[in-house]
């Protein structure tokens, strides 16, 4: 079952997004069972709604603690999954979602790293993919994307443009593999909660680096559904990360009111989380309220710092993945508290960012 994450509306058919009011939709599975077995995402198949066809051995990443640390933070190293981000997690359970109905085409809008992992994963499933990029995507990126063999299509404008674009050539029959608009993609990202739970129990909090606040409503939902089964008693504080000048979920958390998008330009050297219109937005507020969480803005300044302070630590983050670092001065912490920051994506992502002296 699927349920609208603004009018609450419920469905039994699956659809991309909800037929009353096209916003998100999260799956709602009553037989889910709590049986571990096997390695990465799908060694917890018994909670995913889609039935495994198509892997390349994502999840299953490293916790690193912090060493240079007086308390326990800890670095969930996303950046170790196939094509370098946490995205291969939703990717791996939508694309097999897309094979076993059958698709022989699949579309995705993409800031760079959503499309390269559609394409990774779509070349394995001999299925064709098309991605639609806003301009401003590192050269890494769009060289990844075409290494895996994809169709690019450059869009004028920015993400939203790109997913207009996408959705309007998947009214013609192609799958549409975009974060946000399918729900199957947060279910595939919320095995970061089991795994998480696995390696260290339930963290104190989890800072997010947030573009449409589709990961944290992943991960808040993951935690939600063990705790729904008695596996853990507790849940983690959510903490979203956005770009100083592209807050749209932290500064309509902050107003008590619904995202908007920004009202300037709204740049960041984070590419990877600069969503004006975040189709998670609304599930993400819900899930930082729940948990006592809040949101925290950072600067590109601050971010390239990160990027050299988590290369101490023996990690090469990309800026959206080194948001969560630079965060971390401006939470509040306890002693004995238990932090984990998200690490998103690779520093191979974009590797020249760190020598940036421009921000
Ligand atoms: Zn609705």
């Amino acid at each position: 079952m699927f349920r609208c994450t603004r009018c609450g509306s419920e469905f039994t058919e699956f659809h991309y997004t909800c037929p009353r009011d096209d916003s998100a939709l999260l799956a709602v599975d009553n037989h889910m069972s709590w049986r571990p077995e096997g390695a990465g995402i799908w060694r917890y198949r018994d909670m995913l709604p889609v039935e495994r066809s198509i892997s390349l051995s994502e999840g299953g990443t490293p916790l690193v603690r912090r060493r240079d640390s007086q308390e326990e933070v800890y670095l969930k190293v996303e950046g170790d999954s196939p094509t370098g981000s946490f995205k291969d997690r939703g990717t791996s359970v939508v694309i097999s979602d897309a094979s076993n109905r059958g698709y022989q085409s699949a579309v995705v809008a993409s800031t760079g790293n959503m499309g390269a992992s559609v394409a990774a994963y779509c070349a394995y499933a001999n299925i064709a993919a098309r991605v639609f990029i806003p301009p401003g995507i590192p050269e890494e990126k769009i060289a990844q994307i075409s290494a895996y063999g994809a169709e690019l299509v450059p869009v004028e404008g920015g993400f939203g443009d790109a997913v207009r674009r996408a959705r309007e050539e998947a009214a013609s029959g192609a799958y549409l593999a975009s974060t946000g608009l399918n729900p199957y993609f947060i279910e595939g990202l919320k095995t970061i909660a089991f795994e998480l739970f696995e390696q260290m129990g339930v963290p104190d909090r989890i800072v997010v680096p947030t573009g449409t606040g589709g990961l944290l409503t992943a991960i808040f939902k993951g935690f939600r559904e063990l705790r729904s089964l008695g596996v853990v008693d507790r849940l983690p504080q959510m903490i979203a990360v956005q770009a100083a000048d592209v807050a749209p979920i932290v500064e309509a958390w902050e107003g008590g009111r619904e995202p908007r998008a920004p009202a300037g330009g709204g740049h960041t050297i984070a590419t990877a989380i600069l969503v004006k219109v975040p189709f998670n937005g609304l599930s993400a507020i819900e899930a930082m309220n729940a948990s006592g969480g809040y949101g925290v803005t950072v600067t590109d300044h601050e971010i390239v710092q990160a990027i050299r302070v988590l290369g101490q630590e023996g990690v090469f983050a990309e800026p959206a993945a080194a948001a969560a670092m630079a965060a971390l001065g401006r939470i509040d912490r306890r002693p004995g508290d238990r932090t984990v920051l998200m690490i998103t994506g690779s520093g191979l992502k974009d590797p020249t960012a760190v020598l940036r002296r421009d921000v």
